[in-house]
């Protein structure tokens, strides 16, 4: 056909993300494999108004489209070395998930907890969320399951939900992790095991030796070693 073809788009943030994950390192690699991480979305500009969700509600997820604002700059490669093979296979970009695309646009399900109006501001309680603090939304929409599920689907090289690794604790920051979450309403111990149980660590660090990390989740530094049945939580101190 002879349509001209638009050379560029232009997008405005219909939001901002206000999520547990202070840090890249340690959000999961896909949205649901940490059901107790939350986030708000905060509604902005024209976009923060009553009307733009009426009847959002009824429904129980949302597709969340955002920009991976944090490494927007470092651009792109046609292929890219997911971090499922262990990042020694190259794949191509738009066969992958990878943060580095053309467009630094990601795509998260999301579950909708509610929908809060305080004080002008409309909050869309998420959780499930895989989405840095900061990170600006360009879209939301309804999840339709007869649409967008399709269970007979294959996966290429990510076929299963990923192994997790069984995560300890020392009876210190087991009960520090409790008086967070009485403090923050929320389960933290919970949250703690299921992101270090994806086990964040990017491929080339668990070839080191390396054994202490730490990472960011709400206002706490959470660190935690490696030892042959797991890792295990030592600390939890708080974020500088
Ligand atoms: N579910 C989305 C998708 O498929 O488009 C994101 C997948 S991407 C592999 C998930 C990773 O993106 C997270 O582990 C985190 O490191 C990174 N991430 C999340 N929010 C980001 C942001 N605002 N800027 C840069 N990276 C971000």
């Amino acid at each position: 056909t002879t349509t001209p073809l638009p050379a560029s788009v232009t997008l405005e943030p219909v939001g901002f993300i206000r999520s547990c994950y202070q840090e890249k390192f340690g959000i999961p690699r896909q949205p649901g494999l940490a059901t107790s991480a939350r986030a708000e979305l905060h509604l902005h500009g024209p976009c923060n108004c009553p009307e733009a969700v009426v009847g959002l509600d009824k429904f129980s997820h949302i597709w969340i489209q955002f920009v991976f604002h944090q490494t927007q700059s470092e651009g792109w490669r046609p292929t890219v070395r997911p971090p499922r093979l262990g990042g020694e296979k190259r794949l191509g970009v738009f066969a992958t998930r990878s943060t580095h695309r053309p467009n630094p646009l990601g795509l998260s399900l999301v579950k909708l907890e509610g929908i809060q109006h305080r004080k002008g501001q409309v909050i869309l309680e998420l959780s499930g969320i895989d989405l840095l603090d900061g990170t600006p939304v360009v879209d939301i929409k309804p999840y339709l399951p007869w649409a967008d599920s399709q269970p007979e689907a294959t996966a290429g090289f990510a076929p299963d939900v990923p192994v997790t690794v069984p995560v300890l604790w020392t009876e210190d920051a087991r009960q520090i992790s409790e008086s967070i979450s009485a403090k923050i309403g929320q389960p933290f111990q919970q949250l703690v095991e299921e992101v270090l149980g994806q086990d964040p660590r990017p491929a080339y660090l668990k070839k080191r030796d390396r054994e202490d990390f730490g990472v960011l989740l709400w206002d706490y530094n959470v660190r935690w070693k490696v030892r042959p049945e797991g890792f295990e939580v030592f600390a939890i101190e708080p974020a500088q």
